[in-house]
């Protein structure tokens, strides 16, 4: 094969060899060690070059990948990786992505492309619905939820201090009334950098305490201070797996006659209100203004996927919309750049659509509550071999303490290939954060991950 211009034979043949590594790389997905060998590591070197002088082969560059690319891979996409909240594609999803990479759609507008502005649109309110937000809200897809977090607030900064008689759209912040902004003692590091980014600033939030679970404590909350608000809430504690108590919190935030706005970060933890035996965990989720949560952790769905959601779009569209002459904005036509800070963009909606229209409610709510119920398990199975578990598993997170060489067994642990768990600090110890969140992980794969854990802290 030449390195030129392919012809359309060459073309063929070269996706004919990447489906096939890539079906060979699933294949062995589940069977492979979970962590790669270090030596696979190592051998990244030899990707690591000066930039080639002359043209290659493409099929020379792909068996490159393949051969040094795939065994140097984490398995974070197999059944037995338990590390931080991610979940594998769905094999939908994977089959979408193929086909939607060759189409190479810009989803920046419907005149860019129809099938993609219009997925979009679909899958954001698909999601919109089995989360139970309240119809007619609105948003767009964006690279995760530090990003969906980042606009929902510059949102909400927007429009308290629109209500206060300030335009932030064109004067920005400099002279702008101040806000007062609130956030939970165990918010995810995320909110801080959005706040940062928004000019809100990382640490000028007042911090309200949380209980055992990182729930902010309802009972003990301060008097609204009489300044525009933004009270920021999280569904999900990255750790516990545990959401605020939305119900009092947002009954409190709405007292004040200034101008407020509720968000709510729920990267994973909204997506228990997709599960009815979970959507108590999230009640009264509904009563914010805007959320964040993602579609490349729990739905199963690739990255980069991650989902910003508003009460009112206009809200977002009066923040985030771009004009310009050649910019054509069809009525009636959704165009997904005026709701999220990017223009040119990948079409996100595509893998997040056929995810769903493959899974449907019932399945979205299966995948849920089944690795909530695995979660339960594996912190069973662990119990009964006399390991603690220190949170109460109510989601899919289990937090396990890890004896007297915490270090030692976690190195252990994800060495030796059967599963991989990261870790995380609950009063003040290292502990294990097993978090299930995978479409492919069985109970056996489970009981296996546990025999592990255990052979790991014991050792
Ligand atoms: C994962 C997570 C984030 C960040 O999400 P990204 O998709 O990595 O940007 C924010 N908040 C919570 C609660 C999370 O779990």
């Amino acid at each position: 094969m030449s390195s030129d211009r392919l012809t359309l034979a060459e073309h063929d043949q070269l996706l004919v060899e990447a489906a096939q590594r890539a079906r060979r790389y699933i294949q062995e997905l589940a069977d492979r060690p979970v962590a790669p060998a270090p030596e696979s590591v190592a051998d990244l070197t030899a990707l690591d070059t000066a930039l080639p002088q002359h043209s290659v082969d493409p099929q020379t560059v792909l068996a490159q990948l393949d051969e040094i690319g795939s065994p140097a891979t984490m398995a974070s996409a197999g059944p037995r990786y338990f590390g931080f909240v991610t979940g594998g594609t769905h094999p939908s999803g994977l089959a979408a992505a193929w086909l939607a990479s060759a189409w190479d759609q810009n989803a920046a507008l419907s005149a860019m492309s129809p099938v993609a502005a219009t997925l979009d649109g679909v899958a954001v309110r698909w999601i919109a619905d089995l989360l139970g937000l309240p119809a007619g809200c609105g948003g767009g897809f964006v690279t995760g939820a530090t990003m969906a977090n980042t606009t929902a607030l510059a949102c909400a900064r927007d429009r308290v201090l629109a209500e206060a008689g300030w335009d932030v759209y064109a004067q920005g912040l400099v002279g702008a009334p101040p806000i007062k902004v609130y956030v939970g003692a165990e918010a995810h590091t995320t909110i801080a950098k959005a706040l940062g980014l928004v000019g809100l600033g990382r640490d000028r939030a007042e911090v309200l305490p949380v209980d055992d679970q990182g729930r902010i404590r309802a009972t003990d909350l301060p008097s609204l201070e009489a300044r525009p608000t933004i009270v920021c809430l999280q569904a999900g504690n990255v750790n516990t797996g545990a959401s605020d108590p939305f119900v009092p919190l947002i009954e409190w935030a709405r007292t004040t006659s200034q101008p407020c706005w509720v968000h709510i970060d729920g990267a994973f933890g909204l997506w228990a209100a997709a599960a009815p035996e979970r959507r108590h965990l999230v009640a009264g989720s509904e009563g914010a203004d805007s959320w964040a949560t993602d579609a490349h952790k729990w739905l199963n769905v690739g990255y980069d996927s991650g989902v910003v959601l508003v009460r009112d779009p206009a809200h977002l569209q009066a923040s985030m919309g771009a004009t310009a002459s050649y910019l054509p904005n069809v009525a009636g036509q959704r165009q997904p750049m005026q709701y999220t800070p990017q223009s040119s963009q990948r079409a996100r909606g595509v893998e997040a659509w056929a995810v769903l229209a493959t899974l449907g409610r019932e399945g979205v709510a299966q995948l849920v509550e089944g690795c909530c119920q695995l979660a339960t398990r594996m912190a069973g199975r662990l119990t009964e071999a006399g390991i603690e578990v220190v949170n109460d598993v109510e989601l899919n997170q289990v937090l396990v303490r890890l004896g007297a060489d915490p270090e030692a067994a976690v190195d252990r642990l994800q060495t030796g290939g059967v599963c991989w768990a990261g870790t995380s600090e609950r009063d003040g110890e290292l502990v294990l954060r097993v978090s299930v969140s995978n479409w492919s992980t069985t109970s056996e794969d489970i009981d296996v991950a546990a025999e592990s854990i255990v052979a790991a802290i014991r050792a």
